[in-house]
């Protein structure tokens, strides 16, 4: 398995229009708004050298971002990693006794193939694997 850069950090909002503002304040542009469905969410990205901030509030009151933020308020929510392989990558960190929220690889925004691991194996770290193009 290869992970190639730090792909971006996701950042849970209330409200991502407001939010917005501060990372436009900060000189960041955003690539645009895209809603993805399968996971209750709508993002922005405003990349950032070789990476990205990556912002989302959640679209519905049961969505993992709101639960999140229930918990845990706003803030810093994942870290994405960009890998080669997403399969190659799930099985082999299986393999080390890492346990995935996503066993197969799901659809993001920007049509990334993307897969959760699970934070109580990564020492409180909502970690993201990640592969696009
Ligand atoms: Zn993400």
């Amino acid at each position: 398995m290869k992970v190639l850069k730090l792909d971006h950090i996701g950042i849970a909002v209330k409200d991502l229009e407001k939010v917005s503002q501060v990372y436009c304040d900060l000189g960041l542009k955003s690539e645009g708004i895209e809603v993805v469905e399968e996971q209750k969410v709508k993002v922005a990205f405003f990349p950032l050298g070789d990476t990205e901030i990556e912002l989302l509030e959640s679209t519905a009151e049961d969505g993992p971002i709101a639960k999140f933020i229930e918990k845990n308020g706003e803030g810093v929510q994942h870290v994405a990693f960009r890998v080669e392989n997403i399969v190659e990558a799930i099985k082999e960190m299986k393999e080390k006794g890492y346990r995935m929220i996503d066993e197969a690889p799901r659809y993001g925004a920007g049509g990334a193939k993307i897969a959760f691991m699970h934070p109580k194996g990564t020492c409180g770290v909502l970690v993201e694997l990640t592969e696009r193009k």
